[in-house]
């Protein structure tokens, strides 16, 4: 059954609440930077073969981009929020037909038509949720123009349907396939459990985040197949060091995270440290050479300030990115310190703009992270992003300047000034 417009948020919503509740469904269904998965690549396959078109995408789009849950027929795994074409089929409530993109205004000098890969056709269809919130797109593609009758339309709802059922279902899963450990769903319910557990009794427990490095550089050079093995080798490595009571969890594409009931720091820095030796040690081959993985890793004790999981995986996750920055391959530890000079900090999921150059330029980021006067953006790429700038976050209405503290390729960590 096709949802409808009785579904959908209430037109008079503005935009902005629009896209708040948006990002707000997007991160319950908790799918962004996920792995692929065999349901979905099937649905993309399906498109293509149906209607005989080079390109499909089951998309998600947050803050400043759109990522592809599956696609088929293109190299990249994302793009620009701003030069999508799935960025219109967001503000629709049907499907959107594009029959030839250079006849239309909207997309003619849009650098996918104008350059690589040469748009013609575009066929998407809104991803919605049950209760009418559009979290992405499920689209065909062509490079010459043509038409989409009402049958291949209904074809494609059906997909788009079927992606979103998958989706649904998907978020009851408690393990991870490829790794086997627990999905970030299960993770944080489990955890959140074991956090109540260690106050009630006193006891104390640490959180670590691990983020292998450069990793997508490893699919690059052998193959998106290694970068699956390396995965799944770099689990079973890791949860021979871990005991039984501890929790390990996949929270998105190369990112884990560990909870350690009965752990002080020292036993915590001692654990991640026994982790990084083993991802670094682990003999994952490719054919006859060893493919070298590193990894990254952030932790954080719980105290008596951290209110949640979500606040505790924000505190390890501050120092992963505090690891990335000084070369990766290390282990860096939370400080107290940082927590009581920028208050407590938490996951949140915004989108977000970059505002600098007397606010002729700017760039489109997803808040990450956010504290009373510190931030942790994602960006496309951080080049060319000043030391100083605005930051506006519409849904809350909230803008302020900002100073870089530390940055990445993709991300940035700013405090407010
Ligand atoms: P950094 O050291 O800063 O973490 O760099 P990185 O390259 O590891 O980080 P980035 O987040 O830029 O890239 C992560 C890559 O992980 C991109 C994505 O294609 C890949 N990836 C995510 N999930 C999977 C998966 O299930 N299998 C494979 N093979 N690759 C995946
Ligand atoms: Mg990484
Ligand atoms: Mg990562």
């Amino acid at each position: 059954m096709h949802r409808n417009l009785v579904d959908a948020p209430p037109l008079a919503m503005d935009e902005d609440s629009i896209e708040a509740g948006r990002l707000g469904a997007l991160e319950r269904f908790d799918v962004m930077d996920t792995p692929r998965e065999e349901a979905f690549d099937r649905i993309t396959r399906l498109i293509r073969n149906i209607f005989d078109l080079p390109i499909a995408i089951v998309s998600m789009i947050d803050g400043h981009r759109q990522w592809y849950k599956a696609y088929e027929g293109l190299e990249n795994r994302e793009v620009g929020r701003d030069e999508t074409f799935c960025k219109y089929t967001l503000q629709e409530l049907t499907p959107l037909v594009v029959p030839d993109a250079r006849q239309d205004q909207r997309f003619a000098q849009n650098p996918l038509v104008t350059g690589n890969p040469h748009i013609r056709f575009y066929a998407g269809v809104p991803l919605r949720t049950g209760d009418g919130h559009v979290i992405g797109t499920v689209c065909a593609i062509g490079y010459e123009p043509r038409q989409f009758n009402a049958r291949e339309t209904a074809i494609l709802c059906d997909l788009s349907q079927l992606a979103m059922d998958t989706l649904e279902l998907r978020q009851l899963a408690a393990v991870d396939g490829l790794t086997g450990t627990l999905s970030r769903r299960a993770f944080k319910e489990q955890a959140a459990h074991a956090m109540g557990l260690a106050r009630r009794h006193k006891h104390e427990l640490a959180c670590i985040t691990l983020d292998l490095d450069h990793f997508k550089t490893i699919n690059d050079r052998y193959g998106h197949a290694a970068g699956d093995k390396v995965l799944a080798a770099m689990a079973k490595a890791c949860r021979q060091h871990l005991r039984g009571s501890d929790l390990f969890g996949r929270l998105g594409g190369e990112e884990f995270a560990l909870l350690l009931p009965h752990t002080d720091r020292k036993g915590m820095a001692e654990v991640a440290e026994k982790l990084r030796g083993a991802i670094g040690q682990a003999d994952i081959r490719h054919g006859a050479s060893k493919i070298p993985v590193t990894a990254s890793f952030g932790m954080a004790p719980l105290d008596a300030r951290t209110q949640d999981i979500d606040q505790l995986l924000a505190n390890a996750d501050i120092a992963l990115y505090e690891a990335k920055a000084a070369g990766r391959n290390r282990c860096i530890a939370f400080r107290a310190q940082d927590d009581l000079a920028k208050g407590p900090c938490r996951r949140v999921l915004k989108a977000g703009r970059i505002l600098f150059n007397n606010r002729m330029s700017s760039i489109d980021c997803t808040v990450k992270t956010l504290a009373d006067d510190a931030a942790g953006l994602d960006v496309i790429s951080s080049i060319g992003v000043p030391e100083t700038f605005n930051l506006v976050i519409r849904s809350d209405a909230f803008e302020t300047r900002c100073r870089i503290v530390a940055q990445t390729e993709r991300h940035i960590e700013v405090e407010f000034c």
